[in-house]
């Protein structure tokens, strides 16, 4: 019947003829399966890399940022579902950028690197793929900001020119995924250390929604498996949730919530623990976990102060995980 099965991701959509998987943009043409954003981004931006949020991979550097519309999630609290929740068709703002296109900009504007990045760069994994492919080939490197809902095969592929993630932790809670998010934990989880063997560069981010995942019994639970599956040194970023999408009704994450996640992953014994969309506090800074000399003074995406010696602490010599 020309129906096809996308098995890029846990949905593994069937999608008859003229169809979209879960995505939106994942198609059906006369039984083939095409990516329909495939060098058609709709956000184009250079961003500070302390944005994706990256603190541990070339700090205070530029970062090529690129999006096309769609996702495989549907979070209720979406920050970005102007781009995430439609398809390619229904953005004002569509550019033309093969690949190569893109390698270009980057190299015009200075960037060491490019970030797949805003909605969700695994619904347009071929334009990933390539591009990626290309510009390791100039020297650039690769940073993936997803939520992690991919199969292990296309997953492992793609690692394979991906230099560092950002990845969200939603949740430590299947319930959370299934019923605010759309999707389950288990694959995310399994991404996580997937990228962990890879040798892909890992930060986790950690959107904390009030009443809904803000349990710090939960939360502890998440950083014990952190702990034990990934390590103390990946970076876990706190981030402040405000009411956006179908979640209008919650109010914003209160400070003294956050700061008592991070301390929970910190008791934990996670060794670099932020906090994300609030400025002006410790969780911005990263530190020694030999000495506790403070190594990066940050103030919002900004790098105020860098004392770290080619990724070494000057008191101790301890050397910071992380690309530098
Ligand atoms: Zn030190």
């Amino acid at each position: 019947m020309n129906q096809v099965i996308c098995d890029l991701c846990p949905h593994y959509c069937t999608i008859p003829p003229g169809g979209a998987g879960d995505c939106r943009v994942r198609v059906n043409l006369g039984g083939r399966l095409v990516a329909s954003t495939f060098g058609r981004p709709s956000a184009v931006h250079v961003d500070p890399v302390e944005k994706k949020p990256l603190f541990h991979f070339l700090p205070g550097s530029t970062i090529f940022s690129l999006a096309t519309a769609g996702c495989n999630l549907h979070c209720r609290f979406c920050q970005n579902w102007q781009l995430s929740q439609r398809d390619g068709t229904q953005m004002e703002q569509v550019f033309h950028a093969p690949p190569q296109q893109i390698i270009h900009y980057t190299l015009q504007e200075k960037c060491p690197s490019i970030a797949y990045t805003y909605s969700e760069p695994i619904v347009f994994y071929e334009y990933v793929l390539e591009t990626s492919t290309l510009a390791r080939e100039k020297g650039l490197k690769n940073v993936l900001v997803t939520a992690g809902y991919i199969n292990e095969k296309p997953l492992r592929q793609l690692c394979r020119v991906m230099d560092a993630t950002n990845t969200d932790l939603k949740a430590f809670d299947e319930g959370f995924y299934r019923d605010i998010c759309g999707a389950s934990l288990k694959p995310v989880l399994q991404a996580l250390t997937i990228f962990r063997q890879e040798g892909v560069w890992l930060e986790i981010t950690y959107l904390v929604v009030p009443t809904l995942n803000d349990d710090l019994v939960r939360i502890r639970a998440m950083c014990k498996w952190i702990l034990s599956e990934l390590g103390a040194e990946v970076p876990l970023h706190f981030s402040r949730f405000h009411p956006m999408y179908r979640l209008q009704n919650l109010p914003p994450t209160p400070e003294e919530t956050l700061i008592k996640c991070r301390q929970v992953a910190k008791d934990v014994g996670l060794h670099h623990v932020y906090i994300g969309n609030i400025s002006g506090q410790q969780g911005e800074n990263t530190f020694c976990p030999q000495d506790g000399t403070l190594l990066i003074r940050r103030f919002g995406h900004a790098v105020q102060e860098n004392r770290l010696k080619q990724g070494r602490c000057p008191t101790c010599d301890h050397l910071l995980a992380g690309v530098w």
